[in-house]
């Protein structure tokens, strides 16, 4: 089975020039999606896809009907305000609205004189979530990453025993979900007691952490009681963005037993501005494999599509900046790198697993999948792991030290997709900042 088609044809080159520099990350081969307007104005947020320094309104471009079949009915979902009816559609509508929008944007394309009235400069225009989203789960699939913290919380026990066989999760909150540049006020919540049987200590949060996830954005749902065969799972992924789920690790350490993380999670979640569609990223398809000695997946989370092709090879990169870094003009310090590839379990297993029991997933409804560490030094996905929960303190190159996240510290992820001979596939950035807490 090849998922590439004629939209990944590496030398396609597109009338938008910015969009043919190399590595410039939004070529014609990715056209992600996302809600805009322009900078401080007045007018609803809308649908536009991304291509070059530009972004070119798909609302508008609904009005003019240049499609029919698929396409054009793809095209009118997204004469909206969020991406939910476009994502509510079927993989076969989707990729009907890529092929035509990669004609479309080709050098040579008839449409070019229509299209051009509506590109406007990216660097002008400012983002809303791209969907409305229902409910948000966060799971947890990097082995690298349970096991390091299964050692800060149970150094003797690490590796839970349901770990190897059951897509752990946890029912996130979708209300503090934000799009990149969200701030938000330092969380104050209860803290374990100094002592066994004295009170908890109660304040801002001291162990403020971010954590380096890709959010998988869901299209077309299930009805409730059906489940998901591993084998179709796929085709309810509308597409990958960046998702900080910022933790207060102090918080977390004395809630999180015995029903796992509640307010230290649910107080702020940041996302990319740009969802990069399943399709785009057929490029960069991996076989998905686990180590011979480890458990294999149970039947209901096995096919051959999944090993052949369930895992993707995207970059991930940590970077910070504080508030002395800025007034200095230093470069954001880079923290850690990792790859999704190496994640314990696959999209595809995480949307079966979830309906397995017949939950109903709907379109726009959010996956996180949990901080994605790599298995080596210098991929670790949080300050927890980096800094052995707060013992080892980075040093940043303008002179400052970190153990757990400052006021005004703002938190950059970034990722991306690279191979020889393919242009660079971007997924944006993912940018937050912590404020100070509000006084208690
Ligand atoms: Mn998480």
């Amino acid at each position: 089975m090849s998922f590439l088609n004629e939209t990944h044809d590496p030398a396609l080159q597109s009338w938008v020039t910015s969009a043919n520099v190399p590595d410039n990350g939004f070529p014609i081969q990715n056209l992600p999606y996302g809600v805009f307007r322009e900078k401080g104005g007045h007018h609803d947020f809308r649908v536009g896809v991304a291509i070059g320094d530009k972004v070119l309104d798909l609302a508008a471009l609904a009005l003019l009907s240049p499609w029919t079949g698929p396409a054009g009915e793809a095209l009118q979902a997204c004469d909206a305000q969020t991406l939910n009816k476009l994502m509510a559609l079927s993989p076969e509508h989707w990729s009907a609205l890529r092929l035509a929008l990669s004609k479309a944007l080709r050098e040579g394309s008839d449409l070019q004189g229509k299209l051009e009235p509506l590109l406007h400069d990216r660097a002008a225009i400012e983002h809303n979530l791209p969907a409305q989203i229902g409910d948000y789960t966060d799971f947890y699939i990097s082995v690298h990453h349970a096991t390091a913290v299964g050692k800060q919380f149970r150094p003797d026990n690490p590796l839970l025993p349901n770990y190897k066989w059951v897509p752990i999760g946890y029912h996130g909150r979708a209300s503090t979900i934000g799009v990149s540049g969200q701030a938000f006020p330092r969380p104050v919540g209860q803290t374990r007691p100094a002592e066994d049987g004295a009170a908890p200590g109660f304040g801002p949060s001291q162990r403020l952490d971010y954590e380096l996830e890709l959010g998988i954005f869901l299209g077309q749902g299930n009805q409730h009681g059906q489940r998901i065969d591993i084998r179709e799972a796929e085709s309810h992924v509308f597409g990958f963005c960046i998702l900080n789920d910022w933790s207060a690790r102090d918080l977390q350490a004395w809630e999180y037993q015995p029903l796992g993380p509640f307010l230290a999670k649910n107080f702020a979640s940041t996302i990319s501005p740009w969802v990069v569609t399943l399709e785009a990223l057929a490029p960069f398809r991996q076989p998905f494999q686990r180590a011979a000695e480890d458990p294999q997946p149970l039947p209901y989370l096995t096919s051959d599509e999944n090993r052949e092709h369930g895992a993707f090879d995207v970059e991930l990169e940590v970077l910070l900046t504080t508030e002395a870094s800025r007034s200095q003009g230093a470069q954001p310090a880079s923290l850690s790198r990792s790859n999704f590839r190496d994640a314990y379990w696959s999209a595809a297993q995480l949307v079966t697993h979830h309906s397995v029991n017949g939950c109903k997933l709907q379109p726009g409804d959010l996956l996180g999948t949990g901080t994605l560490s790599g298995p080596s030094q210098g991929e670790e996905g949080s300050l927890l792991e980096i800094t052995g929960n707060g013992r080892n303190p980075i040093k940043l190159p303008w002179g400052e030290e970190r153990t757990f996240l400052q006021d005004n510290d703002e938190v950059i992820l970034r990722a991306r997709c690279t191979k020889p001979g393919y242009p660079v596939i971007s997924l944006g950035e993912c940018a937050g900042t912590v404020l100070p807490a509000i006084p208690v």
